[in-house]
């Protein structure tokens, strides 16, 4: 059984401040947080004020949005795994469609990037996802095989089950059109059939594919709850701790 993994990706937004009101907020609303496990994922300058606002709330981890593969050195301007678990930080997303787009990341460099994070005990949450242009000439498969193939390439099943995918599909990234959870269902269970072949059955059952792109309280539920979505990764939706807080829930319903 997968333990459901809802994520906030806040990407450029929050100060210190606003991350320690969201905590105070999130938690309230939130309730006990049981069979789900919620990971906020900060810019880096405020990833400090969410640990210590969190304390010692259970099921709550802190992730980071971004890292280098080089372990340390004259790399201005960037952030290693062991400066991120320094932090205590747990989790990294990495390949976002943001960062392939706007900044060049390929599916080599993403892999770099995943295996240092794991050599670090550092787990990566993992992007991939299809343009609309690429949908539309019916290559979406094709596409995340590439992605998942290069992205996760010379992992061992054990890193495979501690690393976790996010389906993303660019177009519903922050356009408010979510993917239908039957068109998410089939990317997810494609996702889950390729990871059986590039290792093992178990292995394949074992990984959590989050979905990412345009989730809000109104579509968490009816998304979740198909066989193969194991949770979701939340933008725009994430900076409000009223709307994280409801998206939580639902990830709890059946
Ligand atoms: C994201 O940035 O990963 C994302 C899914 O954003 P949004 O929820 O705003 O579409």
């Amino acid at each position: 059984m997968r333990k459901k993994i809802i994520a906030a990706n806040w990407k450029m937004n929050m100060t210190q401040a606003e991350s320690e009101r969201f905590v105070e907020t999130f938690l309230r609303d939130c309730g006990e947080i049981i069979d789900v496990e919620v990971v906020i994922v900060p810019p880096f300058t405020s990833i400090a004020k969410v640990m210590e606002a969190l304390g010692r709330a259970q099921n709550i981890k802190v992730g980071a949005q971004n890292m280098y593969w080089e372990k340390s050195g004259a790399f201005t301007g960037e952030i290693s795994a062991a400066l991120l678990r320094d932090l205590f930080v747990h989790y990294v997303v990495l390949g976002h469609s943001e960062r392939r787009t706007l900044f060049g990341e390929t599916d080599e460099m993403v892999n770099r990037k995943v295996r240092a994070a794991h050599e670090a005990t550092l787990r990566p949450i993992v992007c991939i996802g299809e343009t609309l242009e690429q949908r539309d000439k019916g290559n979406v498969e094709k596409i995340l095989s590439i992605q998942l193939r290069g992205s996760l390439a010379g992992l061992t099943p054990k890193e495979l089950q501690e690393t976790v995918i996010a389906y993303e599909p660019v177009w519903a990234i922050g356009t408010g059109r979510n993917a239908t959870p039957q068109q998410a269902q089939e990317a997810h269970a494609f996702i889950r059939k390729t990871l059986r072949e590039m290792a093992d059955d178990t292995t394949a059952e074992r990984v959590r594919i989050q979905y990412g792109g345009s989730v809000k309280p109104e579509n968490a539920r009816e998304l979740m709850s198909q066989s193969d979505i194991d949770g979701a990764l939340v933008g725009g939706a994430s900076l409000d701790p009223r709307s994280f807080a409801q998206i939580v829930k639902a990830a709890r319903e059946k």
